[in-house]
Order: structure tokens, then sequence, then C-alpha cells
């Protein structure tokens, strides 16, 4: 048995069924319980396996020629935590690297008044270099998988609230795509504004992402575009299970936490998902907040979940939690004024569910901030005066 770069190695391609249960094995055991079976650089046996290393972020791959041998080989042995790790120097060769290479995003500890032996970590994805939100790991995830998949494609259209847009037009634009990005007429002004300024073509149309989907694929296949559809994309939530989740256990592993909970609100349900999956396989005492608006309210980014459609795996939050708008803001406006970060709202609105769940534990807990609060000035005004006129 020996190692070998996985990207060298070429295989069939595994039913999801067949490559999600062969992540959660690996995940599980931290092992491959045996090697690759492979004739040259072709994978002859171990398919499910070959892809779970891939899907999970692994660099190596134990394979032996013509027949399977007995391992184990521990996943760290396998580079799993490479795809996690920056260069010392973080120096990038173009746009994609940086976006790829460029981790983990950072973790902060957030002081407040969480109860006693409660501390608060929060994961700040505004670190992201394109749309300054965890939306730059999901479009470059979902593009690559979508132009893969589309022979010669020369545009990309996407239905997106804003941060997904953004992402996507930015990659379209190192990448030489155009980009269409259909917009609800509820998008607040920075993602139009971006998608603009990136020269993708912005279409307004109806008061929601749902509402848009069905004609915007349609348009897609006239047009020849590929659209990833980060909504259904198996590639979204499965880019949070090989590194937004898996950094979170790098990062809470080198602190040495007491990890008791990982908040994420939710709008696709993509990252929740990724966490979700990640967690139940691995560390299945990590328990995994769902955050989503209450019914009436509108948070930017998230939307209230029907869980009858969630992703193709029964792996999902323990708990899901409602938070108003005004929650969300408050929580936010507290942070900012006590730690002089100021979170997004969902950003905001995921501390708020946190804080909302009972039986919270000594421990630590791991909050996931979406993006930055200087998207919402408008919005955080406006609440600053409602709580001033109404006290
Ligand atoms: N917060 C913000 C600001 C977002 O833009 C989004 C998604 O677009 C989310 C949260 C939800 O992320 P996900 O789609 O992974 O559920």
């Amino acid at each position: 048995m020996r190692l070998r770069r996985i990207t060298e190695l070429s295989a069939e391609g595994v039913s999801l069924e067949a490559l999600l249960n062969s992540m959660r094995r690996l995940l599980r055991q931290g092992s491959m319980e045996k090697s690759i079976a492979v004739a040259g650089s072709r994978v002859v046996e171990g398919h499910d396996d070959y892809w779970a290393l891939r899907r999970l972020g692994c660099s190596l791959a134990p394979v032996s020629e013509g027949a399977r041998e007995e391992g184990p080989v521990p996943l760290d042995a396998l580079g799993f935590y490479d795809n996690v790790k920056a260069p010392e120097l973080r120096v990038y060769r173009d746009v994609v690297e940086l976006l790829t290479a460029d981790r983990p995003t950072p973790l902060v500890m957030i002081k407040g008044d969480w109860g006693k032996g409660v501390r608060v970590w929060a994961k700040l994805e505004w670190y992201n270099p394109l749309s300054l939100s965890i939306k730059d790991r999901t479009a470059f995830s979902v593009l690559s998988e979508a132009l893969a998949g589309g022979q010669g494609a020369k545009a990309v259209y996407e239905v997106s609230s804003s941060n997904t847009g953004v992402a996507l037009a930015a990659l379209s634009a190192a990448m030489g795509l155009r980009a269409r990005i259909y917009v609800p007429t509820t998008a607040e002004g920075f993602g139009p504004a971006m998608l603009k300024i990136l020269g993708a073509e912005v279409v307004t149309r109806g008061s929601s992402t749902v509402e848009a989907l069905p004609s915007a694929m349609k348009e897609a296949e006239v047009d020849g575009a590929i659209m990833p559809n980060q909504f259904t994309n198996i590639a979204n939530p499965l880019v949070h299970v090989a590194a937004t989740a898996k950094e979170i256990e790098a990062q809470a592993n080198f602190l040495g936490l007491k990890l008791r909970g990982v908040a994420a609100s939710m709008g696709t349900g993509g990252h929740a998902a990724g966490i979700s999956f990640y967690f139940k396989n691995r560390r299945p005492d990590v328990r995994v907040i769902g955050v989503q608006p209450a019914e009436g309210s509108h948070i930017p980014g998230i939307r209230r979940q029907d869980l009858s459609k969630w992703w193709p795996f029964p792996e999902r939050p323990d708990v899901i939690v409602d938070v108003t708008e005004e929650e969300a803001m408050e929580t936010a406006i507290s942070v900012a004024r006590s730690n002089g970060l100021l979170f997004g709202v969902s950003g905001g609105a995921a501390l708020a569910g946190l804080l909302k769940i009972s039986g919270v534990e000594e421990g630590d807990y791991i909050v996931v901030v979406p993006d930055h609060g200087i998207k919402y000035l408008e919005r955080y005004l406006a609440e600053l005066e409602r709580s001033v006129s109404s006290p």
C-alpha cells in the first residue's frame, strides 16, 4: 500500500447514497479501513471511498495495485486537514487560490454575560474575499460542479438575494464568464449595487428567490447558460462538510475547547446542513442549533425552513430556533458595543438563537457569522431609532 495524490487518480462516478455512506463511515471511524485498488492511475475498486476522500477534502489516497489491502490508515495521514490550513505567508497566485486556500476563517471569543462557564466564539465568515460572506464557499463549490457538467458554457445564471449572486458574479469575472443574477425586489442595496459594479446582468424578479427560480431555470436552459441552483445543489452542503465544519472542529481542537454546540442561521440551509452532517457523524456530542426568522420577520439571507424539503440526508440541526428581526439586530448591536465587531443581521440572529435554547451547559459554543453588518447600516440605524422611541 502507498499514498498517492488524489487528483492524479481517476474513478467512475458513484450514487449520492454510496458517496454519503462512505463519507459517514470515514467521519465516524476517522480512518480508511482498506486501500483503494488501482490499475495505474485508474481506480478499479473502492470508487465510493475515493469520492468520499475527495469530497472530504483529503489530498492523499492509500492505494494498492490490483486489489484492496487491509488498513487502517488514519485520515490525518491523508492530509485531511490540509485544505483548511493557509500557506504560511498567505500569498496566492490568483483569486481562486485566494478563495479556496486562505483557510480557515477566523474564530474569535466574544465577551459577554452568557452564563456560568459558558464561552461563545464567533466564526467570522466576512473574511471570505469576494462577497465578504460565507456564500463565497457555496458559490465556488456549486459553480465548479456546474462547470464540470456543462460542456463549454460561457454564461452563469443564478437566483440570489445578494451574497451568492455577488460571489458568483465575482468568480465569473475572474473566470471570463458572463453572469446574470435574478434578484428579488426585497434584496438589500449592497447586492444589486455590487452586481452591477462587477459587470453582471441584474434581473429583478419576484418578491422572493423561490418565486423567480422556475422561470430563471427555463431561461438558462434556452440560453445554454449553466444554472448552479444553490437551493438543491448537493455541492452546497458538501463544501461546508469539507471546509466550514472541518475548520470549526480543527479550531476547537487547537484551542482545546469543550465544544458543546454550533449555531447557524439558515437560508438554503447549506451551511447548517453541512455542519450537521459533519458533527452528527464525527462528534455526535456537539449540538447543532439551526436559526430561522420568526413568522412575519424578515432577516436578510435567511428564511423559514420546510424540513420536508431538507437536503437528501437525515443529518440536520438538533433544534430549530425562531428569532425576530429585532432580536437579531439588538443582539448584533449589543455585541458591537461590547466587542467592537458588527455582525450582519443573520449573525446576530445565530447568536440570539443560541441564547434562546434551553440546556446551555458549561463549555464552548461557536456561532457562524455569515457576513458583516456594514451591509445593513440602514437597518441598524432604523433599529436604533426604534429602540429609542419605544424603550
Ligand atoms: N446569512 C446571510 C447573510 C446569507 O446571505 C445567507 C445565504 O445566502 C445565509 C445567512 C444562509 O446561509 P445558507 O444558505 O448556507 O443557509
